[in-house]
């Protein structure tokens, strides 16, 4: 039996972060009819606090940022859908895309834009899985008030590391910098403010052994590279911010990957396959960044649009 299509317009847009909704707001302006699937609205940005580099603000909380492109993508008539995660996107003639989601609903597009960016990378250590939501956290913004004047742990040493550092040092009591390297890198602004900080100590060039705890985090077991020394940090929190992977589990063999699962885009933000687009963290374009992802997100609108009516 054929299955019952949901919905129906020209593009298709999978994922509501800066990417997608920016995408949303060029289709709508040149009249093609579109739609977001999504799991949330605002992906990345909507959890990464205050935002001091997107520019027309001096500084905007991430969801306030978001909830103003939301606004914008639904007055020129974008619908957003709050869904399970698409699971499947099919060319299924020379003109149609099927888009299904985990829940089963079928969608249809002359074609489809993806911008489903990326997620948290985990650090794959005993007590990490069982004690998510129960103080190991992959989100500075949404969990750092929880740990108000405790001890928690932050393990990484990238820029989102350096960035959250900065925000939960306002928070809480102490924090215990894990870095597997020996130094920290990111912003220059955002170095030089951790470096005014008092209450961070540092543990530069360890790796993380072990989250302790049964019900809640109790402790985190850390191992000194150089002297192999393990000692535990009596942390009530342990927050992880090692990178992220993209969300291209659905596109295998759909379009082409590279070795970091990126999707690979040409110039028009075209993929491998034809009528298939996609803009933001979740392609091989190098920065990732709001503005970025939104720039991107423009130039797939822009280019699917002139496809769309050089089919026509
Ligand atoms: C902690 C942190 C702090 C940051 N700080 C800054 C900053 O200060 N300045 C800056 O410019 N950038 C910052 N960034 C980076 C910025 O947030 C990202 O570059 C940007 O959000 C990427 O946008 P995107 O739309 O490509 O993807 P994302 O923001 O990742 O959005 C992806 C969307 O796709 C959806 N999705 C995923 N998979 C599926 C699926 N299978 N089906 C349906 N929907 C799906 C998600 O629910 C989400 O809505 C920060 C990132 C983090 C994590």
């Amino acid at each position: 039996m054929t299955k019952k299509i949901e919905k129906k317009a020209d593009v298709i847009v999978i994922g509501a972060g800066p990417a997608g909704l920016t995408t949303s707001i060029y289709l709508g302006r040149d009249k093609f009819s579109n739609f977001i699937l999504t799991g949330d609205v605002g992906g990345q940005t909507a959890v990464s606090g205050e935002i001091e580099n997107f520019p027309g603000y001096v500084s905007i909380p991430g969801l306030e940022l978001i909830q103003k492109m939301k606004t914008q993508a639904e007055k020129w008539g974008s619908e957003v859908i709050s869904t399970e995660p698409v699971k499947k996107v099919e060319k299924v003639d020379e003109n149609t895309f099927h888009v299904e989601a985990e829940d089963g609903h079928l969608y249809e597009a002359k074609a489809v834009i993806i911008t489903s960016g990326k997620k948290y990378r985990k650090l794959g250590i005993p007590g990490e899985e069982e004690l998510t939501g129960k103080g190991v956290s992959f989100c500075a913004t949404c969990d750092g008030p929880l740990f108000r004047d405790k001890e928690i742990a932050l393990i990484g040493g990238g820029n989102s590391a350096v960035k959250a550092m900065v925000q939960l040092a306002t928070m809480v009591k102490k924090i215990h910098s894990i870095n597997i390297n020996p130094e920290l890198t990111g912003e220059a602004v955002l170095l030089d403010k951790i470096n005014s900080l008092k209450n961070i100590e540092s543990h530069p060039n360890s790796d993380t052994m072990k989250i302790l705890g049964d019900t809640l985090v109790e402790g985190l077991v850390i191992k000194n590279k150089d002297s192999e020394n393990e000692i535990t940090l009596d942390v009530a929190g342990v927050f992880v911010e090692i990178g992220s992977v993209p969300n291209t589990d659905y596109l295998q063999n759909v379009c082409n990957l590279n070795e970091r699962g990126e999707i690979e885009v040409d110039k028009t933000n075209m993929t491998s396959q034809e009528g298939l687009f996609a803009a933001g963290d979740v392609t091989d374009v190098l920065a990732k960044q709001t503005i970025i992802a939104c720039g991107e997100g423009a130039k797939a609108a822009i280019h699917t649009a002139n496809y769309l009516r050089n089919k026509s």
